[in-house]
């Protein structure tokens, strides 16, 4: 599925991920790597843009998880786009290693459908387990990153340690990666929040980082998990706060 979410902005989602590519000057920066299996529909989703996967110059991650980095790799080695993350997760997709716990285990979810019908998707697109990128590039908080679209850093931990969305202030978007999602993956539940306990690794501090996302303009939130979000930061992230763990 390719839709347009913005000027230049497309959104990209063959399973539970979303992934988005940005377009300046006929190159392309990928926000997130989907799945494995998702390089397929990256590929076709630039040829029906008119563009060949040559054309992907940068991968940015706001995160470190298995559902995120999927392609990245293979971007890498096939097409030599560069791959960027904030420096508080690099060493976990340098290694395929997550280096902290979450805040609770799965087996709270054991009894939810919408739980086992995210791990099913997620297993068949080959999300199993994080595959290493051999060579990162990392950015920190606030920085613009020299990229198609000039996105811009903002670190939102809690998620996970270097947890980040990227804001790109020319197209009014803001990707927010799963700091915020519309789109609860293992309950179901539609409308922004945080993600489930069990996949953030501190939910207070995820918490806290709302915060951060409120201070961007942005008129459209784009997040990893569900669908865009227009009605603006500032009542996505009042409706976040209101909705709190899961
Ligand atoms: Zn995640
Ligand atoms: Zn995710």
């Amino acid at each position: 599925m390719l839709v347009q979410v913005a000027e230049g902005v497309h959104r990209v989602s063959g399973g539970v991920t979303n992934f988005y590519l940005i377009s300046e000057g006929g190159k392309y920066t990928v926000v997130d790597a989907g799945t494995p299996a998702d390089w397929a529909l990256l590929e076709s989703s630039l040829r029906e843009l008119g563009s060949v996967p040559q054309d992907l110059d940068a991968v940015l991650l706001t995160h470190a998880h298995v559902d995120h980095i999927g392609f990245a790799e293979q971007a890498r080695a096939d097409v030599g786009a560069q791959v960027w993350i904030h420096q508080a997760d690099a060493d976990a997709v340098r290694t395929g290693k997550r280096g902290w716990k979450n805040e609770r285990s799965n087996f709270a979810y054991v009894l939810r459908a919408e739980f086992w019908r995210t791990a099913i998707s997620l297993s068949r697109r080959g999300a199993t387990k994080m595959i290493p990128i051999k060579e990162v590039s990392s950015f920190a908080d606030g920085e613009v990153i020299e990229v198609p679209g000039s996105p811009r850093a903002i670190h939102t931990p809690g998620h996970t340690p270097g947890s980040a969305a990227i804001s790109v202030e020319k197209r009014t978007a803001l990707m927010t990666g799963d700091a915020m999602c519309t789109w609860n993956a293992y309950t179901g539940r539609v409308g922004p929040q945080i993600m489930p306990s069990a996949l953030n690794m501190n939910n207070a501090e995820a918490i806290a980082s709302l915060d951060k996302l409120g201070e961007v303009k942005a008129d459209v939130i784009l997040p990893g998990h569900g669908d865009p979000w227009t009605e603006g930061v500032a009542e996505a992230v009042r409706r976040a706060k209101a909705a709190g763990t899961s």
